[in-house]
């Protein structure tokens, strides 16, 4: 029987990166994996594989829409399914290898299997137990589906059975207007598929920035996705290989039906914790299923830490990164800190759209006086030749401090432009420290500049 300073129990980003840091750290650690592949939901069915369908649809949508403007004439590209397919599984392999790469580089065990935790102290895996001083649970999550609905990956879809259809379906419903659900609904759009997307409450995007939100529901809607928000889904019928969702309209309780080749069900994800022994151990869950732990990540039941997906905050890659690294240097006896007020939500569609820190709703709810600043893509040089001229970046700073406290990006490269904010945030930063930075001509990094310029005198280019 081997035994460890640490067993890490699941290989997404959250578990392979604490395994890193424990490895850099002097621990004799092991992962307990039971896919096929390391990196989790995110290199696997999450992150990467939709990154990848996004960047070869919106090539297509470039070809369609913007190369004969520039001169760049000819036929646009037809598709290749099956390819495009391909080229995401590739892009999937290449970063689950590097992941093997990395655990092999930094001599972690890859324990595969699926695991459980008998006892504190002990993780099984198929019949062999392992000692590990301390359990690192980073076992992540899975997609949660409304009740009445039957999920068969084939007509009715999670995210991870979107990623893989046989073909690009001629209509899609998309239950459940978030992040995986427009980034994918995107993804078919673009490849031509009739989108309609159904969402409970009366906006796109929950908890986002409400004036980014409906800028946001704009432009897709240019695109062509079609919105019914403020729709209860009933349920969801099957007949012929084609899905007939039933849905109630909130406002006036009228009862509708639609029908489509594929449906979507994107309504939010819950932690994954079966098999794991959590009950018997004793450790205490929170009323959404998510592993309580204190600010060190230790759960209650002493050595037994979880991270990631499966405790609170935001279901982000980023996110179980950072918890990763910060409970491994929990166990090695360090203090650190990770910094929930600046972690950026990014979604990867086009434009992208990017926020951190406070929205102008939540600092009106909390009664504190702040200032606006924006700028509007138009009005960057780099973002007009660029065809990028959509949107706006929007600085919120303390009315009598001028400290920033959020920032929302919706325009090209959002998601980039977003960490500049970050790292002015975790300064402490004022937006005048932004005004004052010297930003390179031509780049979209002059419309943050210009926001923050906007939170004072005023931006120059508008
Ligand atoms: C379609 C989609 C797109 C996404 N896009 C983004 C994005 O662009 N950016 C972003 O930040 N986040 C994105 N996310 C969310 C992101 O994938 C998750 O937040 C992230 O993967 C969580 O990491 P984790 O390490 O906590 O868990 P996971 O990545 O879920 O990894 C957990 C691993 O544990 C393994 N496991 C579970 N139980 C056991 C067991 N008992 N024994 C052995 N192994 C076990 C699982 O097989 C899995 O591999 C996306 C998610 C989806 C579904």
């Amino acid at each position: 029987m081997s035994s460890y300073d640490v067993i890490v129990i699941g290989a997404g980003p959250g578990g392979y990166v604490s395994a890193i840091r424990c490895a850099q750290l002097g621990m004799k650690v092991a992962v307990v994996e039971g896919r096929e592949t390391l990196g989790g939901t995110c290199l696997n069915v999450g992150c990467i594989p939709s990154k990848a369908l996004l960047h070869a649809t919106h090539m297509l949508h470039e070809a369609e829409h913007n190369f004969a403007e520039m001169g760049l004439k000819g036929k646009a590209p037809s598709v290749d399914w099956k390819q495009m397919i391909s080229y995401k599984e590739k892009t999937v392999g290449q970063n689950t290898g590097g992941i093997e790469f990395l655990f092999k580089k930094n001599k972690i065990d890859w324990l595969k299997g699926w695991g459980s935790i008998p006892e504190a102290g002990k993780v099984k895996v198929g019949d062999d137990v392992y000692d590990a001083k301390n359990i690192i649970i980073a076992s992540g999550s899975e997609a949660s589906v409304l009740p009445g609905i039957e999920v068969d990956e084939k007509t009715v879809v999670t995210s991870t059975g979107a990623l893989t259809l046989p073909k690009v379906p001629k209509s899609l419903v998309v239950i459940g207007a978030g992040v995986i659900g427009l980034e994918l609904g995107s993804v078919y759009a673009r490849l031509g598929a009739e989108v309609t997307v159904i969402e409970y409450l009366d906006a796109i995007t929950p908890g986002m920035d409400a004036e980014i939100a409906r800028q946001f529901q704009k432009m897709l809607t240019k695109q062509g996705l079609k919105f019914t928000l403020g729709a209860a889904v009933q349920g969801v019928e099957v007949k012929n290989n084609k899905a007939t969702v039933s849905y109630v309209v909130r406002k006036d309780e009228s009862e509708h039906t639609i029908t489509a080749d594929t449906v979507l069900v994107a309504t939010g994800r819950k932690p994954y914790t079966t098999g794991l022994g959590l009950d018997a151990l004793g450790v205490a869950l929170t009323e959404r299923g998510q592993i309580k732990t204190d600010a060190s990540y230790a759960t209650n039941v002493p050595g037994i830490y979880a991270i990631g997906d499966t405790i609170e905050g935001p279901m982000l890659a980023h996110k179980a990164e950072d918890e990763g690294m910060a409970v491994a240097e929990v166990i090695a006896g360090q203090k650190p800190h990770v910094n929930y007020g600046v972690i950026p939500g990014v979604i990867y569609t086009h434009p992208e759209v990017s926020n951190v820190g406070e929205t102008e709703e939540t600092l009106k709810a909390a009664g504190r006086a702040y200032k606006v600043g924006k700028f509007p893509f138009l009005g960057n040089a780099r973002a007009k030749a660029n065809f990028a001229g959509d949107g706006f970046v929007k600085l919120l700073v303390d009315a009598q401090t001028d400290r920033i406290l959020g920032a929302h990006i919706i325009g090209p490269m959002a998601g980039d432009l977003i960490h500049e904010i970050c790292v002015a945030m975790e300064f402490g930063a004022a937006a005048e420290d932004i005004a004052r930075t010297c930003h390179a001509h031509p780049t979209y990094s002059e419309a943050v500049r210009e926001a923050a310029l906007a939170c004072g005198d005023g931006a120059i280019h508008v």
